[in-house]
């Protein structure tokens, strides 16, 4: 019989995440305080983020304990799958093999409830009773909402108008947790009033909904923000799929030649491959591969530069791979992979040569999610098939025997208009001309 799912025991699911920041062979640069451009003191964040998350932030311990309580939610959905793609592998003619690390099966359908979960626990053992957070396209807002519950909290998302009214159904998710969901600009913070007032018809976007969620846990005490990309500790929590994937590969008796995720922030990326950095860095044979979108090239076209996490520039200026605070990507179908900037850990692991990264066009990928489902079963989220499309060239680059794995982010199940759109032939191949990412580049502040 062929071996198709890997499946890890619960026992063998590990108990601690990976942070790769003692193993780099060069320290991380700081994050910077936009009034003062100095390094950041740790108190000025404590205002939004409980203490334990912050000392994981700027931590250098290789090692961070998952704590028992964590273990026993993730439990409801991990470990994970690993998964053999071998009907794929044989549509494509590919001699190397793919598997991919399914985060699918979480209760929100993404990898993101892995630092949900762990943003809430922490919060909770300080004290904290409601988080608020932005969402874009509700992925994260949603499992948000499933993991504050889990903790008994409350939570609070602001959500991107115009995705609120187009894609209502993660909105029924959020709230069928017990989560209140706003649409953003929304009456519940001064910020919001105040665009409302000169357009009550705004769309919303992600830096003022993230402004409000910011405004809102600044101003009560018994709440806080989470953010569900980008920052290290989500980079660190996310490290459980990268980890789970190395035993897996060693019970399938396999070593990997690439390692591939889709990049918005960066975060189901970093999960998978940073867990690999120590055997890169002694000089196995290993490549991390980062794919992003045409429309939103952070680390194919952007710039290694200090930049604000957000449009309003509230947000400390961290160094990363950035297409300028103010670009707004032309509205493609994969909302989670619209993020100008690119989490620091990734970005620098960028700068220091090691990953590579590669842009697609919106067509192309979802031709690549089509084949993917008429061969594999699965309906792959958009951004997913940003990775699946990278595993098919490289599959068909490897020599023969090679093993290409791919983090399979999250089903496209909430996705449906996207894949209409496909199929009816209506979806725009955009890419920013150069002179556009130029100007929005020339906004970056000067440090
Ligand atoms: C949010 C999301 C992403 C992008 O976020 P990263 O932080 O880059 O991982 C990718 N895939 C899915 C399904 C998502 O929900």
């Amino acid at each position: 019989m062929q071996q198709t799912k890997i499946l890890l025991e619960e026992k063998d699911m590990p108990t601690s995440w990976y942070n790769v920041m003692p193993d780099l062979p060069e320290p991380m640069a700081p994050p910077l305080d936009p009034e003062t451009k100095k390094p950041i003191a740790p108190e000025k964040l404590s205002a939004i983020f409980p203490m334990s998350l912050i000392e994981q932030e700027m931590s250098g311990e290789r090692w961070i304990d998952i704590p028992e309580p964590i273990q026993e939610i993730y439990r409801l959905y991990r470990p994970s799958p690993l998964v053999r793609a071998r009907r794929l592998e044989q549509a494509i003619g590919s001699k190397a093999r793919i598997y991919y690390k399914d985060e699918s099966v979480s209760p929100a359908g993404s990898h993101k409830p892995n630092t949900a979960v762990a943003q809430a626990y922490y919060n909770k053992m300080e004290g904290v009773r409601r988080l608020a957070t932005e969402t874009g396209a509700g992925q994260w807002g949603t499992a948000l909402s499933f993991a504050c519950k889990m903790l008994d909290m409350k939570c609070t998302v602001y959500m991107v108008r115009c995705s609120y009214d187009q894609k209502p159904y993660r909105g029924i998710i959020i709230r069928a947790y017990g989560g209140e969901v706003f649409p953003s600009p929304s009456r519940h913070t001064s910020v919001g009033r105040k665009v409302l007032e000169q357009d009550p018809n705004s769309g919303g976007s992600l830096g003022l909904a993230i402004s409000e969620a910011v405004e809102d846990a600044a101003q009560n005490n018994d709440t806080k923000y989470a953010l569900g990309s980008v920052l290290n500790h989500v980079i660190h929590h996310q490290t459980i799929t990268g980890l789970e994937v190395k035993k897996q590969l060693e019970i399938a008796g396999e070593t990997p030649d690439v390692l591939i995720g889709c990049v918005g922030g960066g975060s189901n990326f970093g999960g998978l491959v940073l867990p690999y950095m120590p055997e890169k860095l002694e000089g196995q044979k290993i490549r991390f591969m980062a794919v992003e979108p045409q429309a939103c090239p952070t680390l194919t076209k952007g710039r290694f530069a200090y930049d604000y996490g957000d449009m309003a520039r509230q947000t400390p200026l961290i160094k990363m791979y950035t297409l300028g605070h103010g670009y707004f990507p032309p509205p493609i179908h994969s909302g989670g992979l619209r993020y100008h900037g690119e989490a620091p850990i990734v970005s620098h692991a960028a700068k220091l040569g090691l990953l590579e990264a590669r842009a697609y066009f919106q067509n192309e990928v979802f031709d690549a999610a089509r084949l993917f489902m008429q061969t594999e079963g699965f309906l792959p989220a958009p951004e997913t098939a940003h990775a699946i499309k990278a595993a098919i060239d490289a599959a068909k680059e490897a020599d023969p025997g090679q093993v290409v794995v791919f983090l399979y982010s999250g089903h496209g199940l909430l996705d449906l208009g996207s894949y209409d759109a496909y199929l009816k032939g209506e979806l725009k191949d955009q890419a920013f001309s150069d002179d556009e990412i130029e100007k929005s580049l020339s906004e970056c502040p000067e440090i």
